[in-house]
């Protein structure tokens, strides 16, 4: 399987240099040439098979032979050994039609750990026997953070130097990522916005002497093997619910469009998807992108659903090129113009390609807190912010196929603001219930590059 970029003028990669990479060269992202199809025969077969064996048949054509079959099923059952729940992500009916998809059961109760498990040890598969030192670095809004650094805390081969925008995560999410205490790992508060740390990444891995000094590499969902992970549930869920011979829909709570374009992905790879709801919180660029064409940034506003406050979807560029007929050399110069106005304009093909699949809905804090309490009262769960935005625009979608929202957080993460909602404190889980006596250590950094420069100098390994 060979990677492209985005933007048309990077080097071709295989899937080992695409997931050691991250972003490509040319400031695009990378992704499959071709999406590799399955028969219906083939999803039918999946029926009945473990989680891990799910991954090894979704994942087998992605990574072509730069992994046997035997070697990926070793990283899966490593990754997927070590979440809390048998079913790895299980499948919970709230209503008639409407399920959760609960991905928190990992070991940071996040998606995110679905993908970044299996992204830590392909890193340190693929730097085996090799002098290669990698040099990550990422943003987070929240939960990527604590995700990453657990996958990759103690691995050999890897730093991990991860920003978070200062009073903007959550004081578990910035915890479990400030109390992991191995030496490779760097925690740095920027003095900014989400949006803001997220570009301070961007710059740095296009500053050509930093990344000539540093072996650079992404773990945020531009990287393309963390999205290659999320497409397992999509198929894992649809055929527990009759796929394929039952089409089922997804409400996902969106932020950098990583989780529903690995939707989309499944879809392209043959999964019977009716529809992709793509719930936004009022940082609403992708509604209104989606919506009437116009795809404009405004100014980031805070929620209760952080992981959802951004005004930038890094993956909605990868929607762009695969609805644009892949033109890179069109993609490049329609991104050059977003990037120096804040605005543009999707075409015609790419809104008409985007509304066959998608939808988006807009959900504001008093629909997501009646969500919150409707699912409490209604369907004895307690669930987390971002789940009730994903909810919420799940039930006004009014479809007449299974919906799944993916459940993205664990509710204990946002006990403030799940309490508010539903008058229920939740309890961390056993597995992180230290957290608050745990010792932190991080440092904070004006939001400009040179500052985040002068850090790397003084704590990465040069290649
Ligand atoms: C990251 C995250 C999201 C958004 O996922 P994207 O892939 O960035 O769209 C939603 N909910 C939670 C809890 C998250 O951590």
């Amino acid at each position: 399987m060979r990677y492209i970029s985005t933007r048309g003028a990077a080097p071709i990669l295989d899937f080992r240099g695409a997931t050691l990479n991250g972003l490509a060269a040319d400031g695009g992202l990378y992704l499959p040439e071709a999406w590799p199809t399955l028969s219906r025969e083939a999803i039918a077969g999946l029926a009945g098979l473990s989680y891990a064996d799910t991954a090894v048949e979704i994942m087998l054509p992605f990574v072509g032979d730069t992994l046997t079959r035997a070697e990926l099923k070793a990283l899966c059952d490593t990754a997927y050994g070590r979440f809390s729940h048998a079913a790895v992500t299980p499948l919970v009916q709230i209503d008639e039609g409407q399920w959760l998809l609960e991905l928190f059961h990992g070991p940071t109760l996040a998606f995110k750990d679905v993908a970044l498990q299996l992204l830590g040890l392909l890193f340190e598969r693929f730097l085996a026997g090799t002098d290669q030192h990698l040099t990550v670095i990422g943003a987070t809004s929240g939960d990527t953070g604590s995700a990453a650094i657990d996958a990759v805390a103690g691995r050999t081969g890897v730093d991990i130097f991860m920003l978070h925008p200062v009073g903007r995560v959550s004081d578990v999410q910035r915890r479990q990522m400030t109390t992991v205490l191995a030496p490779n790992v760097h925690n740095i508060a920027i003095d900014g916005d989400f949006d803001t740390a997220q570009a301070l990444v961007k710059a740095v891995f296009n500053d050509p002497d930093l990344s000539a000094r540093y072996d650079l590499s992404a773990v945020n969902s531009i990287n393309w093997a963390r999205l290659m992970a999320q497409i397992v549930y999509y198929f894992y869920a649809a055929v527990r619910l009759g796929a394929p011979d039952r089409p089922v829909a997804f409400s996902v709570p969106t932020g950098n469009f990583g989780d529903i374009f690995a939707g989309y992905v499944a879809a392209q790879m043959g999964l019977p998807v009716a529809r992709l709801i793509v719930a936004t919180n009022v940082n609403d660029i992708l509604h209104r992108a989606l919506t009437v064409g116009d795809y404009s940034k405004g100014l980031v506003q805070q929620t209760p659903t952080p992981s959802m406050d951004i005004q930038v979807s890094s993956n909605f560029e990868r929607l762009l090129f695969d609805l644009g007929g892949r033109d890179g050399i069109a993609l490049s110069a329609q991104m050059a113009g977003f990037e120096s106005a804040g605005a543009m304009r999707l075409t015609n093909a790419q809104s008409q390609g985007a509304a066959a699949l998608l939808s988006s809905e807009r959900v504001d804090v008093d629909s997501m807190s009646m969500a919150m309490r409707w699912a409490s009262e209604k369907a004895g769960q307690i669930i987390d912010p971002h789940t009730a935005i994903g909810l919420a625009a799940a039930q006004r979608a009014g479809l007449d196929v299974p919906v799944v929202t993916l459940a993205t957080a664990h509710p204990a993460k946002f006990r403030d603001a799940v309490e508010r909602a539903t008058g229920v404190r939740p309890e961390l889980p056993a597995r992180v219930g230290d957290l608050f006596d745990r010792t932190e250590r991080y440092v904070t950094l004006p939001a400009t590059k040179a500052a985040i420069a002068a850090y790397l100098d003084g704590h990465a390994v040069r290649t």
